[in-house]
């Protein structure tokens, strides 16, 4: 259910709708709008009485939310959500370009990549240090050495850092270095990961399962929202259908049906959503033009000789020429590409 407060409604009424909220066993979140609190129930197994909420003092009415997520549903909040990541932001007229190596691999590899993105107009850095791989043989990451390096690479340019916690175990320690955690594909569903992130209230990357449902995905967005972390960014990676000729099929039919039925921020991964490089830059442009928050692209200097994922890398000249097609499209649908000057 959701509680709209009158736009005259005083803190006190708001408090008093929580803690009856509370007094009932349920959970009650308080959600800003432009001119007026909304304030979600979650926690009730059937379906609340609005009378009980609505003869209360500073609330306009108690409406029930149809959908079976609640505080990702576009009813519960109006306005689109704008998720702050460390002084950058995610969902706002500023489109997020995050890009970067796919694992950080060696310093040298890490910094250059940083600052080839920076240039090219990326403010985030995406790279893994813990990564989960299809087959036990591959390469794992550089691990904890991996969140050193990022830790210091960010220092050294201010990137924000984007980089993936694969599990329980190591979720403190790249939370320390991630402004942006990454929970990957294979982790969609992996509930105590997700509630984990969720007390954490730190900046969530959550990429949709290779066959979950766009439903699936919000439901997972709802498990973080639930434990009242509400910086959640939604991803876009491809799914898994019957053509074979590239690595995942990009749905970008997910960015209007999520952007219909969320508030929540959604950016695109065109990399692993193709999977090879000549396709990123025409799918990155179809993404923005569909409506994406913002692209998660990997480029790296030698994609031949990446330790995962060279054949859908961009070298980082093309990424750069990426971005500057990217700008040009970009207020077209009413969004802006800021970069600073740079000197290629
Ligand atoms: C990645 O971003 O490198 C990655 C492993 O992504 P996904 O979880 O979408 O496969
Ligand atoms: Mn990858």
């Amino acid at each position: 259910m959701l509680i709209l407060m009158r736009t005259d409604a005083t803190r006190n009424d708001i408090e008093r709708v929580v803690k009856k909220i509370k007094l009932l066993g349920f959970t009650g979140h308080e959600i800003p709008g432009e001119t007026r609190v909304a304030i979600g129930v979650t926690g009730n197994k059937s379906r609340l009485d609005p009378e009980l909420f609505e003869s209360m003092p500073g609330v306009a009415e108690a409406v029930p939310v149809t959908k079976p997520y609640k505080l990702a549903a576009r009813e519960t909040r109006q306005e689109r959500s704008v998720v702050q990541v460390d002084g950058e932001t995610i969902g706002g007229r500023e489109l997020a370009l995050i890009a970067g190596p796919c694992s950080v691999e060696t310093w040298d590899q890490l910094l250059e990549t940083a600052v080839d993105v920076k240039a090219a107009g990326a403010k985030f850095l995406r790279s893994g240090a813990f990564k989960p791989r299809s087959s036990p043989y591959s390469f794992q990451g550089l691990k904890e050495e991996g969140l050193v390096m990022l830790k210091e690479v960010k220092k050294q340019t201010g990137l924000k850092i984007v980089t993936e916690a694969k599990d329980m175990l190591t979720l403190p320690a790249v939370s320390e270095v991630a402004d942006l955690i990454q929970i990957g594909a294979r982790n969609m569903q992996n509930y105590s990961l997700l509630e984990a992130v969720g007390d954490l209230k730190k900046p969530v990357l959550l990429k949709r399962g290779i066959a979950a449902s766009l439903e699936e995905l919000l439901l997972a967005a709802e498990y973080i929202l639930a434990r009242g972390n509400y910086n959640v960014v939604l991803c876009e990676r491809g799914i898994r259908t019957f053509e074979q000729s590239t690595r995942f099929t990009l749905d970008l039919n997910a960015i209007p049906v999520l952007k219909k039925n969320s508030h929540l921020p959604i950016i695109v991964d065109p990399s692993h959503g193709i999977g090879m490089w000549d396709g990123v830059a025409p799918m990155s442009m179809a993404a923005i033009a569909a409506g994406a928050d913002g692209l998660m692209i990997e480029v790296h200097k030698r994609p031949e000789e990446a330790l995962s994922d060279g054949f859908q890398s961009l070298k980082p000249e093309r990424f750069h020429e990426l971005v500057r097609r990217l700008a040009e499209l970009a207020p077209l649908v009413e969004r802006t590409i800021t970069r600073e000057k740079s000197t290629r």
